[in-house]
């Protein structure tokens, strides 16, 4: 329930003022994808970091069991967030959810939990077609 949230939304007006970054998931799309969004006016950002360094933020962020491709996403935008390239007052970060059997859906818990102690003001966008969240929406596209 929206006021049970412990966790910064995306706003209307961060729309004009953030840059969203986007994990190199599945790169060709989500560059596709993002290019759609800044046509609509979002300013995003397909990261490209693929040093030692993302997996050392994966391991630090997530538990051990969690899946690779999670623990990878996680770490590229905690080494993004750490790389001094953004102003964490100024990104948000957007992460797919499948809304299926795939552990994928639950990334974004992961993902939240790793910034609660270090970045809390960092919103995090669910990209889902299920209506797990609505946090796009609430931005008023
Ligand atoms: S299918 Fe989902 S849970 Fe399994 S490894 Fe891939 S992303 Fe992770």
């Amino acid at each position: 329930m929206e006021n049970e949230r412990d966790y910064p939304i995306f706003t209307k007006e961060m729309k004009k003022t953030h840059t969203i970054l986007v994990p190199t998931m599945l790169q060709i799309h989500f560059q596709l994808m993002t290019n759609v969004f800044e046509f609509y006016g979002y300013n995003c950002e397909v990261l490209q970091s693929e040093s030692r360094k993302v997996v050392e933020e994966g391991l630090k962020n997530v538990h051990n069991d969690t899946c690779y491709p999670a623990l990878l996403c996680i770490g590229q935008f905690m080494e993004a967030l750490k790389s001094g390239r953004y102003d964490p007052d100024k990104v948000a970060l957007m992460l797919p959810q499948t809304g299926g059997g795939c552990r994928a859906s639950n990334y974004i818990h992961l993902l939240r939990k790793a910034l609660k102690d270090t970045y809390p003001q960092v919103p995090v966008i669910s990209l889902n077609f299920v209506g797990l969240e609505k946090t796009l929406k609430t931005a008023g596209t």
